[in-house]
């Protein structure tokens, strides 16, 4: 008889132990705010978990190693089992979401900025935050190295790597008329300390997707959770038609 194991994996997936692998089950369940808001939506599972596969294909096939195995339709990926690194890297290549909050309650934004949603920022920053704590709050690099997550070459090396997944995804999109605003990724070590991209790549949960043109035009149109954060349209809707922009 073989025995499943089944925990929350963050707010909207679960991870499976079966058969000596490891899996993640993307449901429908949606959360924004720290879990204060709470929904589930249709096929959001499904497309999250082939957008993932889709983009963690592409890193592999640029060099950057991840904890992909296989895509197991139709909203499960087997995963190679990592310890997680316990902060979660944000890439901004336009002014956007906590960056813009954190400015409002007095914050400086970084030198070059200019404060205001949609503005561009030439050269994309790399900021980390805490990932186990019930509010995810800035945490700097000497913090992260004093708690024994990461040592400063670690830390640069997930930065280069960040930078990279930026430019790959970012060239992408931009072919496909969309732009990057920012992303959260995550890493993990594997049982030999090799770091590897992992969670979810690439998916509206996780970035933040405007349409070019209207940006072009002097409008921001949301292809992503925003939608669902800001009450800006039906999440289903804006899900399927994003993953088709992308993948077909
Ligand atoms: N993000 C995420 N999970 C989090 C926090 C942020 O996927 O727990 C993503 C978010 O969707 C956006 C980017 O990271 O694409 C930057 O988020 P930000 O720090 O601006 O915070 P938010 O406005 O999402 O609260």
């Amino acid at each position: 008889m073989t025995t499943e194991i089944r925990e929350r994996a963050g707010k909207s997936k679960d991870i499976i132990k079966k058969d000596g692998k490891t899996f993640f089950e993307f449901t429908n369940r949606t959360t924004a705010f720290d879990g204060v808001k709470k929904d589930e939506f249709a096929h959001k599972g499904e497309i999250c978990c082939k957008l993932s596969a889709y983009w963690f294909e592409i890193m592999e096939s640029e060099g950057i190693p991840t904890h992909f195995r296989a895509f197991v339709p139709p909203n499960t990926m087997e995963v190679k089992h990592l310890e997680i690194i316990p902060v979660e890297v944000i890439c901004r290549n336009f002014v956007a979401g906590s960056l813009l909050r954190r400015h409002e309650s007095g914050d400086a934004v970084p030198a070059g900025i200019e404060p205001r949603l949609g503005a561009k920022i030439l050269d994309p920053i790399v900021e980390f935050t805490t990932k186990f704590e019930a509010v995810d709050r800035p945490i700097d690099h000497e913090e992260i190295m004093k708690n024994g997550w990461l040592r400063r070459e670690e830390l640069d090396s997930i930065a280069e790597c960040t930078r990279k997944v930026n430019n790959i995804m970012k060239r992408r999109l931009s072919d496909k008329g969309i732009i990057l605003a920012d992303f959260k990724i995550e890493f993990g070590k594997n049982s030999a300390g090799e770091i590897l991209l992992a969670d979810e790549l690439g998916t509206p949960d996780g970035c933040r997707f405007w349409d070019l043109d209207s940006y072009e035009n002097g409008e921001i149109v949301s292809l992503d959770k925003d939608v669902y954060r800001y009450d800006k349209g039906d999440l289903s809707d804006v899900y399927q038609r994003i993953y088709q922009r992308i993948c077909e």
